[in-house]
């Protein structure tokens, strides 16, 4: 059986989607050094999943080298079939009650500053795997006590009281993303609901203001720039602290196609016009992921609050 046949039964018949050749911006170098592959074989051997690898993300090489890796949680096969995803999808696996244990002793080893922690979607689980995102907190918590905690959740579409347990663990950052415009949910994120998503994210600030929030988008996908602003307008009024912006990459040609690659320049367009838009932070470029340099990020998300803060008091 094909790779697609087996990781995307659902996009195996559809027709090709030839990918347009990448711009230069876009290249990125192969992963080569010692500490790539000391966080590869740490993975392996503590039998972890990463959205780095799952997802074939253009980052791996220079994330990987800096120790930083972003942790899948919930099993490697997703019950959603978005259309821009590599994850797999198909029947799920079975939940592991000894996953959390392993991230927080990945997170240990590597010594990380910050870890993101993100899962596939579980719309089979009654909680949406909610717990076992308040196990791995709490056992990240134990182990690494300085470590700070980002976790990227999915919707928890219909899974009643979800979000309320993943925020009552207290993560320092709650990061959900939309991923794209509306409009072009019912092709990019068949089984989301863009407004359950904005609605989620102004939950978090309802549930704990203090918390950190973020979200991110993948242009590139045909949205129109009108729309992007609409979003980030949308985003503000569910008070989202930090917005995230990259290019979308075709993982294969079954999967949604690139429309156009956004210059750098009309990246660090979206970026004016973000902060304009008043996020406390904004990271947009070609390669921006919402979990690419997220400690350096969470760092000075930090001091943009404490800055802020001076501000309104002066
Ligand atoms: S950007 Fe995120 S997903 Fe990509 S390699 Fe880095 S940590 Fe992993």
């Amino acid at each position: 059986m094909s790779e697609i046949a087996l990781r995307h039964p659902e996009k195996a018949h559809r027709p090709d989607n030839p990918a347009p050749p990448k711009p230069p911006w876009i290249r990125v170098k192969a992963p080569t050094s010692l500490a790539y592959r000391e966080t590869r074989d740490l993975m392996r051997a503590l039998k972890l999943n990463t959205v780095c690898e799952e997802a074939a993300c253009p980052n791996i090489g220079q994330c990987w080298s800096e120790r930083h890796a972003t942790v899948m949680i919930l099993g490697s096969v997703c019950t959603r079939a978005c259309t821009f995803c590599n994850v797999a999808t198909g029947r799920p696996d079975a939940l592991d009650p000894h996953e959390p244990a392993r991230v927080a002793e990945a997170v240990a080893k590597l010594g990380l500053n910050h870890i993101v922690v993100t899962s596939v979607d579980r719309d089979d689980l009654a909680d949406g795997g909610a717990s076992q995102f308040v196990h791995t907190i709490l056992a990240i918590r134990a182990s690494a006590p300085s470590t700070t905690i980002e976790v990227l959740t999915p919707d928890f579409l219909k899974k009643d009281g979800a979000l309320e347990v993943v925020v009552a663990a207290r993560p320092d950052v709650f990061n959900h993303n939309l991923e794209t415009v509306p409009r072009l949910y019912g092709e990019v994120r068949p089984g989301a609901r863009y407004f359950h998503s904005l609605r989620l994210l102004d939950r978090v600030k309802e549930l704990d203001p203090s918390m950190f929030t973020k979200s991110g988008l993948m242009v590139g996908l045909g949205e129109e720039k009108a729309e992007v602003m609409q979003v980030m307008d949308d985003l503000r009024a569910a008070r989202v602290d930090f917005l995230t912006i990259g290019q979308y990459l075709q993982p294969t040609s079954k999967h949604h196609r690139v429309d156009r690659f956004v210059t750098p320049d009309e990246f660090s367009s979206y970026r004016q016009i973000a902060y304009g838009k008043g996020f406390l932070m904004v990271a947009s470029s070609p390669l921006t992921r919402s979990s690419y340099l997220a400690g350096e990020d969470f760092a000075r998300l930090q001091a943009a609050r404490a800055a802020q803060r001076a501000a309104a008091e002066n």
